[in-house]
């Protein structure tokens, strides 16, 4: 037994009895045995009884829970099994030993009962990414585990959580190769290429929760002006080239994320004309776009926003953002034109969203239909017990 223990307050053992990974640190009446954070603790009820074991931390998330069995161990086996299950899956659906593709999410946290963990697998890289100190602390168990798991499929870890952990912690080292070091940046998704930054680049290199959406977009391209707002490498915009797009227009207000989007269109389709890149703000780009009814409106468009509400309390504010967002581009698109819209902010959910741009095309006045209701993909899976891991919503308009 763990000498190392949160004892809940009478009544608040509810939410773990029903699986849900997290214990706030509102439930908690004591803590016994002095941890540190990143420590395992076990979490038990007022009155004594086991309930979970995971990681604690300071924080109003206080313990993300790794196991609601007493008897099983967090050791070498733990991380090494978790690790396997989370393979299977990705065989499962598709995703491991596919020669089209192989960029995948191989764990997402929650999803995957490893709250605080996040693992994108690049060709022969995998890029680690740790939210919780416990798997920082952790960070080498893990890394030794998944070289087991994918030896013969890796070559390299790079380990990438200098922004992801929390700041007060003071840690060190959270940057940096694991495993190999001497990779190639270049993974391929649904047979295109793309360059991944997982050095200087946002979250872990690239977004490989669109696949997807990119690939239902690819479908709808042929002989459209595109619009990839907020385009990051570039993704939605290689597929829309592929599908045939008239031109391609990328926007994006990092110019690091334009140089890799103009190389990465480079790689699938040298010299080709039809794609523009423009490093600019988003808003300004759409006040200073043509207006629906003229000759070059775009009637393709995408808007992949970063997360406008990362907490709850800046849900309002997010709503806004998509609101206007929304009525932007639903005024200025072509009579026709296909609206690709999402949200990957956890705060907000997928009513919320809908009721955003729904008050967006209200605003625009234009008659609007409801294609396709998008959602994260199978790699980026949703714990049943645990609903906050969906995140990622869109929808598809057709806008008259
Ligand atoms: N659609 C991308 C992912 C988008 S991530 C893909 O498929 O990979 C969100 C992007 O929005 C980031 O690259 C960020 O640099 C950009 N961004 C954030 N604020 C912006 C703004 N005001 N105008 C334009 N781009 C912005």
């Amino acid at each position: 037994m763990n000498n190392k223990v949160v004892v809940l307050k009478k009544g608040k053992e509810d939410s773990l009895r029903r699986f849900h990974p997290w214990v706030y640190s509102g439930a908690i009446h004591h803590i016994e045995g002095k941890p540190d954070e990143g420590d395992l603790v076990d979490v038990v009820s007022a009155d004594g009884a086991f309930l979970a074991k995971g990681h604690i931390q300071i924080g109003s998330i206080a313990v993300r829970v790794l196991s609601f069995d007493e008897k099983e161990p967090v050791d070498a086996s733990f991380w090494q099994h978790r690790l396997q299950v989370a393979l299977e899956v990705r065989r499962a659906i598709g995703l491991f030993g596919n020669p089209q593709t192989n960029s995948f999410r191989l764990v997402h946290g929650e999803g995957d009962g490893l709250p605080g963990l996040i693992i994108d697998v690049y060709g022969s890289t995998a890029v680690m990414q740790a939210h919780s100190v416990g798997m920082h602390v952790c960070r080498h168990d893990i890394a030794e585990a998944l070289a087991d798991v994918l030896s013969g499929t890796i070559e390299n870890i790079y380990y990438k959580s200098e922004t992801t952990l929390p700041y007060k912690a003071n840690l060190t080292d959270s940057n940096g190769y694991l495993l190999g070091g001497n990779a190639d940046d270049v993974a391929i998704e649904n047979g295109l290429r793309f360059h991944v930054d997982w050095m200087g680049g946002q979250k872990t290199g690239f977004f490989v929760d669109q696949r997807e959406n990119r690939a239902l977009l690819e479908k709808y391209s042929l002989d459209r002006r595109v619009l990839n707002m907020f385009c990051y490498t570039g993704g939605f915009s290689f597929y829309a080239m592929r599908g045939g797009a008239r031109l391609v227009h990328s926007v994006d207000s990092s110019a690091r994320a334009i140089d890799i989007t103009r190389a990465n269109v480079e790689l699938n389709f040298p010299g080709d004309e039809r794609h523009q890149a423009f490093a600019t703000d988003a808003f300004e780009f759409l006040d200073k776009m043509p207006s629906c009814d003229a000759e070059d409106a775009y009637d393709l468009i995408v808007l992949d926003p970063p997360a406008f509400a990362k907490h709850r309390d800046a849900l309002h504010n997010a709503l806004q953002g998509y609101r206007k967002l929304n009525a932007k581009a639903l005024q200025k698109i072509k009579p026709g034109g296909i609206l690709f819209t999402f949200s990957c902010s956890q705060a907000v959910n997928k009513d919320q969203f809908r009721t955003s741009v729904f008050t967006a095309a209200a605003i625009s006045g234009r008659k609007v239909r409801i294609l396709h209701q998008l959602h994260q993909p199978a790699d980026h899976p949703i714990n049943i017990y645990h609903p906050e891991g969906e995140y990622l919503k869109g929808l598809v308009l057709y806008v008259e």
